[in-house]
């Protein structure tokens, strides 16, 4: 039997997923953009949604400024799938859109893919396009694997302020290891954002956390007062006791890359993040054991399907390291990072340094972290370095 043809919603009784899940508008204020399901096979996101409508639609609460809410991959949804022909949240680089738009703009045909992405451009433009305050966007998931939910966000100073008020771990440097995200788009174009990874994807806790983590988002973009949901207490407790004994703010050191030749094979028994100790056996590949290089945390241990990353190699970050980090970046240090050997500001993106190996041997990986440049890639010689853009102007 094959349940793939199925459309989920049909199969259970339901109608067919749509793209707006609800909205509420009000006045003047924020605004923030709930996107779930940009994965068809991650639905937790939509039912937490409309929880949240109807919380706050019960006429208890004043709400300011604009909460909206889409369904990402409706296709692929309506097939209980991840994607129809391409990965939704890989396509999202600014030159893969101005080639879909041009593709659209010259009538041609379109996939599925590049379908939902020409509409949740045209939602999102017009979202901001009615907002009379600042954008806030969040991006709902799930994993296949169990674990503690958690936040990933491109570093910067005002994504950093927006994810704080989550008692969830916090991860920064995972989001700029992919190309193509969509949080990461938007963030270029002025939007305030963050993506959950929510728990498992069958696990009615994972509605929860995400139910939890919009409303909290919520009252972190200023939609209600502080304390006027009731429902902000609990969910603030249900997150905090999700994370256990993991820490706040975390970062990624490395990446531990792949490839199908490598015969990468995991350790048994890691969770989505997991701490380690010094010389644990991490996993093994055809040259033998992979130990952890100290005391620090594994974190998305590959177990099944194909990718290329076997995990990443993360450590706590403490608060004062925070707080450090904060005071250079408002210092504007980075202005500096071309006098060190080696480094040069490309001329054409002056968000992106680059870094001549032959001469940088050793590169300051971790002043460059510091200062929020974590899109880190390397090629023959040369790596660059690259962080989103601290300013928000929309364009
Ligand atoms: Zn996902």
């Amino acid at each position: 039997m094959s349940t793939s043809t199925i459309p989920s919603g049909l199969a259970s009784g339901k109608l067919p997923e749509e793209r707006l899940i609800g909205a509420l508008a009000s006045g003047s204020g924020p605004t923030l953009i709930v996107m779930a399901g940009i994965h068809g096979n991650e639905c937790a996101g939509l039912t937490a949604a409309r929880r949240v409508f109807r919380r706050l639609k019960r006429g208890d609460v004043s709400v300011r400024g604009e909460l909206v809410a889409f369904g990402g991959n409706i296709a692929a949804m309506n097939q209980g799938k991840r994607y129809i022909v391409r990965d939704l949240n890989r396509v999202w680089t600014e030159a893969q859109v101005e080639a879909v738009k041009a593709k659209e703009a010259a009538g041609g045909e379109l996939d599925a893919e590049e379908l939902e992405q020409i509409e949740i451009l045209a939602e999102v433009r017009a979202a901001m396009a009615r907002a009379t305050g600042p954008v806030y966007l969040v991006d709902l998931h799930t994993t296949s694997a169990h674990g503690v939910p958690f936040v990933l966000f491109g570093d910067t100073l005002a994504q950093r302020a927006f994810v704080s008020t989550l008692p969830l771990p916090l991860v920064m440097g995972l989001e700029e290891q992919v190309d193509g995200v969509m949080s990461g788009y938007w963030t270029r174009h002025g939007c305030v954002t963050f993506a959950c990874e929510g728990g498992q994807h069958d696990d009615v806790g994972s509605i929860d956390n995400l139910e939890a983590v919009i409303l909290l988002a919520a009252e972190a973009a200023g939609l209600f007062d502080k304390g006027a949901v009731e429902e902000t207490r609990a969910a603030h407790a249900l997150l905090e006791a999700r994370r256990g004994d993991l820490p706040r703010v975390m970062e990624v050191v490395s990446r531990h890359a792949i490839a199908p030749e490598d015969a990468f094979k995991m350790e048994p028994g890691f969770k989505n993040l997991d701490h380690a100790r010094a010389e644990q056996l991490l996993a093994r590949d055809r040259n033998g054991e992979i130990r952890a290089p100290g005391n620090g945390l594994v974190m998305l241990p590959l177990y099944q399907g194909q990718g290329d990353d076997g995990f990443f190699w993360g450590r706590a970050v403490s608060s004062a390291r925070m707080r450090a980090s904060e005071a250079l970046r408002h210092l504007r240090l980075d202005r500096f990072l071309d006098l060190l050997p080696g480094v040069a500001r490309d001329k054409a993106d002056p968000s992106r340094f680059i870094v001549d190996r032959s001469i940088a041997r050793i590169y300051p990986l971790g002043v460059f972290h510091m200062l929020g440049y974590r899109r880190i890639r390397s090629r023959a010689n040369e790596m660059t370095v690259e962080r989103q853009p601290e300013d928000r102007r929309p364009h």
